[in-house]
């Protein structure tokens, strides 16, 4: 199949199987109508195929009653499925590339940049509001946070609704909702889990943001699980590339408080001489980071959150 079935028929249904949205990549995918009218949501994950929370929360997400559903939720579950089949860090191994930087693609590119045009030029323009949902890759470990494209208060609602603890203005380019939120459809990334582990709770924490998220949409009627805060810590987000390929040392865990000039982590070759010293540039506290003790030059190494005005 080249393309997916109608989003909204007039019909409740719940639909699955497999799409082929460029030669050589076939994805599996799940719609669900419901029998009242409203929004599409589209919900994504798989993005990096060893971020295991968020695929099954996604694949869970399929099962979702027509009953009781306004409007249509699409689920691409797993949008890089050698890289899942092959437990990859970051990228679909067809091209050695992070779908995750492609965005907006190229239609004549890579397998990477041509299912990111397709998603740009296909799928994106469908939905009312867009779901990514990842994690700490196999190498990372973090706790539980979203990214909204900067400067979208739609975003920013919805991120709100979602209820992670902590919600990142970003920015940048390349990234599934950065091409989203372009296009105008309030999106955010879901960031729940890592290190190649999944768990009940880490599932949970995620199936229970898309049911905040279904609720603010109008889709689902309440009552919804409470998000663990009243409002997320609003932040943006510093993340050092590592300068050298070597072995990495952290200095710093998971939700510390950090300065401007304290230091990070440091890389440092196999006898131990310091190849590289990470200092903060803000003053914040670590959302995420590389848990490896390789590091390749280029590679993020950690995420500083710092607080804005809110
Ligand atoms: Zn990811």
């Amino acid at each position: 199949m080249d393309t997916l079935p109608a989003l909204h028929t007039g019909t409740p249904r719940s639909e699955r199987g497999f799409i082929t949205p460029v030669e050589g990549l076939e994805i599996p995918f799940g719609l669900v109508e419901g029998a009242a009218p409203g929004p599409i949501l589209l919900v994504t994950a798989g993005v990096h195929g060893s971020e295991y929370c968020s695929i099954e929360a996604a694949l869970r997400l399929m099962g979702q009653a027509p009953d009781g559903l306004a409007g249509t939720i699409l689920v691409l579950p797993i949008l890089n499925p050698s890289g899942f089949r092959q437990r990859s860090i970051y990228v679909m191994p067809e091209d050695g590339r992070n779908l995750n930087r492609m965005f907006p693609g190229r239609p004549d590119g890579t397998l990477s940049e041509r299912l990111a045009d397709w998603l740009v030029t296909k799928i994106y323009p469908q939905a009312d509001a867009y779901l990514d949902l990842h994690g700490g890759d196999l190498s990372e470990a973090l706790a539980p946070f979203s990214l909204f494209p900067s400067g979208s208060e739609a975003s920013q609602a919805l991120a709100i609704a979602f209820g992670l603890p902590v919600s990142v203005a970003a920015g940048g380019e390349g990234y599934t909702i950065n091409a989203a939120g372009r296009l105008g459809v309030p999106s955010l990334i879901a960031e729940v889990g890592g290190n190649g582990l999944w768990d009940e709770a880490g599932v949970t924490a995620m199936t229970a943001g898309i049911d905040r998220a279904l609720h603010h949409l109008g889709m689902i009627p309440g009552p919804v699980p409470a998000a663990p805060q009243e409002r997320p810590r609003m932040v943006t987000m510093w993340v050092p590339a590592a300068g050298a390929d070597g072995l990495w040392y952290p200095a710093t865990e998971i939700g510390q408080t950090v300065a401007a000039g304290d230091v990070l982590g440091e890389i440092r070759d196999v006898f131990g001489a310091v190849r590289e010293t990470i200092r903060s540039q803000q003053d914040g506290f670590i959302l995420y980071r590389l848990s490896s003790l390789a590091v390749n030059r280029g590679e993020a190494l950690l995420g500083v959150g710092t607080p804005l005005q809110n």
